[in-house]
């Protein structure tokens, strides 16, 4: 389910996200609209309620004078015109009531009496058989009775407004109270004006005389307390209130009280009721204006709330979708932007855009595409060789930056190879030129000399007997000699050769080295007369090794002791023995070497070449082969040397011990 929602696409979201409060909105709406429409409803039938209360009332009043007037007219057998005008009065009203059809006075005639009442009429009119008074009074007075109990029924308290239920129930009270005691008024005139008291007949009404007492009671309890004082000072300052002193009198003693007749009765009593009747009117009118009113009041908040809330509707419709809108045109925004990112463009912008979450999203695409454009700046720098740029990668995980940093060392590294290797191709290229050069030197000296001494020979072959024997055997020791250069020489080009390809072979043994480095002392010595090479200290030392090769290497030494020298005629030899070991020294006091080719020399093909040591014959491979045969040993080669003043080249040997 929850996957199924996070599916659904973006805009839906948005538009659920608005139309379920909206839905929500009108549901409460509608509840709240028919809740005060049922208030209202409720409010107009208890104004129509009023309304026929009134008209009740009114016909009560009606044929409370018309009962009056028909006993009168039975008394006196006169004023039948007032009578006959009192009942037109009474009978528009009932007509206006039918009119009205209102459904809870439908068919009221037929059980409040009144459908009698034309017959009781033609009764009082024609007087024969005289009608009597009393059927006259009960007549009337259960149809006023009857009428009465139709009376507006009294609203629950659950009515809105306490102040009009209140005026409501009091003014019912008020209507029963008087309907009571007009029954009360009439059979107090009617005893008076038949001048027929009997206790009995003040019993009988005994009960409704109580009846009103206990509506009085009931009054002041529960209507508003301005009614009850309007009630008070009605009852003990107008002439109601000798109208119930009399009764009050009456019903305590129950004897015959000659204060009025029963005209004064009937006249002082009509006075009295009169103000409760005004009262209750009052209170309807007063009921009924402030019901409108509320009606009124409610039927406005009603269409002011109707407005509000389509109002509040439609304004939460256009925002949601306003702001749905903007929230969908930036995302629109962002992705567009992400796709020109992803196609590898630059320039991207994005404006404008709000703070929270597609705030910071816009900002790490810009950020994407800040960081591109770094990267991709630095990669061409690199590329053309720059690499001086700074690459920072943004964090562990920056797999880009990371590359691009390694892609910078890499380049470099390769760069510095490249020229490395430039260089040495360089240097390789020069030296082998240098070699050629010098081989060809170095061939051509010995053989000029040679085809030089041959020819001299030749010459002397065919004029036998010109040149001196002695002179030809020089010439035949410098050929000898220049032969031997060609032979070491050659003999140097192959061990460089051969020890290139590691062919260089040894057959070692255990032989005494003080032998072999004089030995070969004092071959360069013979070839070197010029130079004195001292063997300073001879000791007896038996190495296993290769004694031509060592042989070689001495030789080396020894021909580039005198080569280098060539001013300082003594070179020193020495063997000196430390523990286990023994290093021969050669040490001439020639040019001497500058520290910085210590290493270089040992080189194939280098040769030191400064200025003054261009005059000296060499291909630059005495050392080399040297050093490789003395490693080929286990031992070192290497040089101490001061410029100027000489250097000392030594070699060093594990001594050999039988065992
Ligand atoms: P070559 O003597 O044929 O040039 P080497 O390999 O024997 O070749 O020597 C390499 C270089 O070392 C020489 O060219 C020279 O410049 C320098 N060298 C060797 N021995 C001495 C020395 N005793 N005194 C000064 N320079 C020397």
């Amino acid at each position: 389910m929850i996957s199924f929602l996070k599916k659904i696409p973006l805009t839906l979201k948005l538009v659920l996200i608005g139309t379920i409060p909206i839905i929500f909105l009108i549901y409460f709406s509608m509840v709240i609209y028919k809740g005060k429409k049922q208030k209202l409803e409720v409010m107009g039938d208890y104004i129509e309620r009023i309304n026929q209360s009134a008209v009740l009332g009114d016909l009560i009043n009606n044929l409370g004078i018309e009962r009056k007037f028909s006993i009168r007219y039975l008394l006196t057998d006169s004023f039948f015109n007032e009578l006959s005008q009192q009942r037109t009065i009474s009978d528009s009203i009932i007509n206006e009531i039918v009119q009205e059809n209102d459904f809870g006075l439908s068919g009221f005639k037929e059980y409040t009496f009144l459908d009698e009442l034309p017959a009781v009429r033609s009764k009082i009119s024609t007087t024969t058989p005289a009608f009597s008074i009393n059927s006259v009074i009960d007549y009337y007075s259960s149809t006023i009775y009857k009428l009465n109990s139709l009376n507006a029924s009294i609203p629950s308290s659950n009515v809105y407004l306490t102040s009009i239920y209140q005026d409501l129930l009091a003014q019912k009270i008020l209507s029963d109270y008087i309907t009571i005691f007009e029954i009360i008024r009439t059979n107090v005139f009617n005893s008076l004006n038949s001048r027929q008291y009997m206790v009995e007949t003040l019993l009988g009404s005994y009960g409704a005389y109580k009846t009103i007492k206990s509506y009085e009671i009931e009054f002041r309890l529960k209507a508003s307390a301005q009614s009850s004082e309007l009630f008070d000072s009605i009852r003990n300052k107008t002439s109601f209130k000798p109208t119930m002193d009399y009764l009050d009198s009456l019903f305590t003693n129950f004897e015959y009280d000659n204060t009025y007749d029963a005209n004064e009765w009937w006249q002082i009593s009509s006075t009295g009721i009169a103000f409760i009747k005004e009262m209750q009117h009052n209170l309807w009118q007063s009921a009924e204006s402030q019901m409108v009113i509320a009606y009124n009041t409610e039927k406005k908040l009603q269409n002011v709330a109707f407005i509000l809330i389509a109002i509040s509707i439609l304004f939460v419709v256009a925002f949601v979708f306003f702001f749905a809108g903007i929230i969908l045109s930036q995302l629109r925004e962002i992705k567009n932007a992400a796709r020109k990112i992803s196609r590898g463009a630059t320039g991207v912008n994005l404006k404008n855009m709000p703070r929270g979450t597609i705030g910071s999203l816009a900002k790490s695409i810009l950020q994407i595409e800040r960081n591109n454009l770094t990267m991709a700046r630095a990669a061409n720098e690199i590329g053309s060789g720059n690499f001086n740029v700074k690459i920072n990668p943004r964090s562990e995980d920056d797999l880009l930056g990371k590359s691009i940093q390694k892609m910078k060392h890499d380049l470099r590294e390769f760069n510095s190879q490249k020229d490395k290797i430039q260089k040495e191709t360089l240097d390789l290229v020069r030296k082998r030129d240098e070699f050629f050069s010098m081989t060809s030197h170095e061939l051509k000296t010995p053989v000029t000399s040679l085809k030089a001494y041959t020819q001299l020979l030749l010459m002397d072959a065919n004029n036998p007997g010109d040149t001196d024997e002695k002179v030809r055997k020089g010439m035949l020791e410098k050929i000898e000699k220049q032969v031997d250069k060609l032979v070491t020489l050659i003999n140097d080009l192959l061990d460089t050769s051969r020890l290139q390809y590691g062919e260089l072979h040894y057959h070692k043994r255990a032989v005494k080295l003080n032998n072999v480095v004089s030995g070969i002392i004092s071959e360069i010595q013979l070839s070197n007369p010029e130079h004195r090479i001292i063997f300073q200290k001879n000791i007896n030392v038996q190495v296993f090794v290769d004694e031509d090769r060592i042989g070689q290497v001495v030789s080396n030494l020894l021909t580039n002791a005198i080569k280098y020298a060539p001013q300082s005629k003594e070179i020193i030899v020495r063997l000196d023995k430390h523990g286990d070991k023994v290093i021969c020294s050669v040490r001439d006091f020639g040019y001497g070497i500058e520290s910085y080719h210590y290493e270089k020399i040992f080189e194939r093909f280098y040769r030191i070449s400064e200025e003054n040591m261009h005059t000296f014959p060499g291909l630059g491979v005495g050392l080399f082969i040297s050093k490789q045969i003395i490693e080929k040993h286990d031992g070192r080669l290497w040089l101490d040397s001061e410029l100027g003043k000489g250097s000392t080249f030594y070699f060093e040997l594990s001594v050999f011990t039988k065992s």
